[in-house]
């Protein structure tokens, strides 16, 4: 099919998540073909700097034929089979093991799904019959963050805190409140950041007050907050979330489907972070994108009250473990381990990395350049100085993703803050080239609004 014919039929039967579906009619699909390393090609065989990792995803880069090879010998052996009524296979029994050696403190129990919405989905429905089997029901309230982003199933939306999502199906569902999210930079006013994070912290404690803690399952977020524009916590945020969790006996919930696998330099978001969760959704980086697989990682209190008391679990889903899922996980786990990726990034190109991107604060649009390991983002402001934001907000960012595009290099846009996302496997090297691209793109998205 020729690039017309591909798009038509885009336009005809496809309709695209997370994308106004009549202005891509118009405009027609950008179709990726090909990719190595952190670039990929499109139709028209442009070659782009991937600095979003495809959806923060692709931590060991593209092209990296090991997974396929996995994927192939698993099939030609068994293809499939699953994990209900008491079955298995050896590449999900290996990946659990191998989870349980990674995962912080004593998260070593895994319940396996396709996503980290359908992870989000299990912790929900896991968490209530885990407070109901110890005779306590009424411990059923969620709580979330404003613009926190937990997927797009319908538990995993109204986790979540997009206004924009809420609106669409009528979320979210009962039993789920959200408190206000620590994001300094916008919403900091007068407050140094430490200030400001012990205040949304304790933004918890008065909603666990105000449900009643016997009332309150969990708390759910994100180490730092991805899809809301990157949002790293003040230092004071995490502790006090760890005490007010403790407290009251709410569990608490780390997110780590952007961070964990190494994307702040740490295996997990929660080590970087000094978090102590009882549990962890964790998907992407898990594969590096190149299969679906998500989990939900959990504690030996949370699996030990699941296992001795939970009876039979009313929950799972067919490709729950799936051996060909399990087997290239498994391999791109021992890509990141053998060839030190996640020691990389800590020790050499993440730093290299920060100290290049927050140059980037000396260009006259940019507020703020937050980075963390290898997820940063560059608010765009009108007025350098006010930390105040764009009137027509999003339509900067937009402008400037676009002529990112145009300069070979993929950014991600929320609002005014351009997101960046690379593959883990970044070098110096790259990492200079993306900094030229991303200056010289700010710098036309200065004089496109002169
Ligand atoms: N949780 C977080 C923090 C995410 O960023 C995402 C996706 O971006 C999800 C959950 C949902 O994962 P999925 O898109 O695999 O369902």
């Amino acid at each position: 099919m020729n690039l017309e014919a591909l798009r038509a039929s885009d336009a005809a039967h496809h309709l695209h998540p997370f994308s106004d579906n009549k202005a891509l009619g118009e405009k027609g699909t950008r179709i990726l073909t090909r990719g190595e390393g952190v670039y990929v090609w499109d139709q028209d065989g442009n070659r782009l700097l991937d600095a979003f990792a495809g959806l923060w995803c692709v931590n060991i880069g593209y092209g990296r034929r090991e997974l396929g090879e996995a994927a192939r010998r698993q099939m030609d052996e068994l293809a499939y089979y699953n994990s209900f009524f008491g079955c298995t296979t050896e590449p999900a029994v290996k990946l659990s093991a191998k989870l349980a050696e990674l995962a912080p403190g004593d998260l070593d129990t895994v319940f396996f799904t396709n996503s980290g919405s359908e992870a989000n989905d299990t912790i929900l429905r896991l968490v209530r019959h885990f407070w109901a089997v110890q005779g306590r029901p009424e411990k059923f309230h969620f709580i979330g963050r404003h613009n926190g982003y937990h997927g797009s199933t319908v538990a995993g939306a109204s986790l979540g805190g997009m206004a924009g999502m809420h609106k669409q199906g009528g979320l979210p569902i009962p039993g789920i409140h959200h408190i206000n999210q620590p994001y300094w930079f916008g919403e900091g006013g007068e407050m140094s950041p430490e200030e400001f994070g012990l205040a949304r912290a304790r933004e918890l404690e008065a909603k666990i007050l105000e449900l009643g803690p016997e009332r309150v399952a969990a708390f759910i977020a994100e180490p730092l907050q991805g899809a809301a524009g990157v949002f790293i916590p003040p230092s004071t945020y995490w502790p006090e979330i760890n005490r007010i969790c403790r407290q009251y006996d709410v569990l608490l919930v780390a997110d780590e489907v952007i961070c964990g696998f190494g994307r702040t330099g740490q295996w997990f978001g929660s080590q970087t972070f000094g978090i102590e969760p009882d549990l962890m959704p964790i998907a992407k980086g898990l594969t590096s994108g190149y299969i679906p697989l998500g989990g939900v990682l959990m504690n030996q209190r949370v699996a030990g009250v699941l296992r001795e008391q939970g009876g039979e679990l009313a929950h799972g889903y067919t490709y729950s473990g799936h051996p060909v899922c399990c087997a290239v996980a498994l391999e791109n786990l021992r890509i990141l381990q053998e060839e030190r990726i996640v020691e990389r990034c800590r020790e050499d190109t993440g730093p290299y990395l920060a100290q290049r991107w927050t140059q980037l604060a000396e260009h006259p649009l940019v507020g703020e350049a937050r980075i963390c390991g290898m997820v940063g983002a560059l608010e765009l402001v009108p007025n350098k100085p006010s930390r105040t934001f764009f009137e027509d907000r999003g339509r900067v960012g937009g402008l400037c993703r676009d002529i990112a595009l145009s300069n070979g290099l993929i950014l991600r846009a929320t609002w005014d803050a351009m997101l960046l996302s690379p593959p883990l496997v970044i070098s110096r090297g790259e990492i200079d080239e993306l900094i030229e691209k991303t200056w010289r793109t700010l710098d036309q998205t200065a004089a496109a609004l002169r």
